[in-house]
């Protein structure tokens, strides 16, 4: 039964149109634990908290101390949940996990693909991190759902890097849930509509419902051995319904990932 362990990372220095994301980890604690909510998985396991190692959160001056501290907690069969944060912290994270996980299967939610080149002169933007990830050949496989922004250069990127890309417009959630390779979840909160979501910095109408995402993580058939949950902007949030819907969906991923 493995462990999995909390780590919140501070940082939206590589956010391109607003910051705030930085804000986000203790808030995902807090609803998390909010007496509001019971903590159980909808399966109707509580999640069991003695099995969670908290490790806190961290302020982030270099972006590459983000691979450290993650490497730092990815000792004995622990797993990584980490609450984000921009997505730009993800390729350091998936760097941090290869040396484990050469093998390793991504599947990516949210409502833009991530595989720019560069992004305003800048290669780590949040806006690059899945073609970082592809082309340093740190995952056999990275599927995409929730995309709803596809322009010509990031198809040709999915193209060069074999992406798989279930666009919102064609999407049959069916069809998406089987995978060879340990798999990392990585889940941008903007791939949710905003009408659900609106702590997001980049408000993408026509997204996933709560209930399509929480389907898709149940459905995962494969072992989960990391997860992030990014891009939760409480500056833009209302009333705090995103920092809750975070919490809930931290609950599903934490039921799977502590499955196995
Ligand atoms: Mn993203
Ligand atoms: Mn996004």
């Amino acid at each position: 039964m493995s462990t999995v362990r909390i780590q919140g990372i501070e940082y939206d220095e590589k956010s391109s149109f607003q910051q705030g994301a930085r804000l986000a980890p203790p808030l995902i604690r807090e609803a998390f634990y909010c007496p509001s909510a019971n903590l159980s998985a909808e399966n109707g396991q509580p999640i069991d908290v003695s099995r969670i190692q908290d490790q806190g959160d961290f302020k982030i001056a270099d972006y590459f101390d983000i691979e450290n501290i993650t490497r730092d907690h990815l000792v004995d069969d622990t797993k990584i949940l980490t609450l984000g944060g921009d997505h730009s912290i993800t390729f350091p994270i998936i760097r941090a996990h290869h040396d484990r996980y050469p093998k390793l299967d991504i599947l990516q939610i949210d409502a833009h693909s991530d595989l720019y080149d560069e992004f305003e002169g800048d290669r780590f933007s949040h806006a690059c991190p899945f073609a970082r990830i592809m082309e340093n050949g740190l995952a056999v496989r990275l599927v995409q759902v929730g995309i709803r922004t596809l322009n010509p250069h990031q198809k040709e990127q999915a193209e060069r890097f074999g992406v798989e890309i279930h666009q919102m417009k064609d999407l049959d959630l069916g069809t998406i849930g089987g995978f060879e390779n340990p798999l990392y979840l990585s889940l941008d909160l903007d791939g949710i509509d905003p009408a659900f979501a609106p702590g997001v910095s980049h408000h993408e109408p026509g997204g996933l419902s709560s209930r399509q995402v929480i389907d898709l993580i149940q459905n995962i058939d494969a072992e989960i051995i990391g997860a992030d949950i990014v891009e939760y902007n409480p500056e833009r949030d209302f009333k705090g319904m995103t920092g809750y819907l975070a919490a809930k969906l931290m609950k599903e991923i934490l039921s799977k990932m502590m499955k196995q």
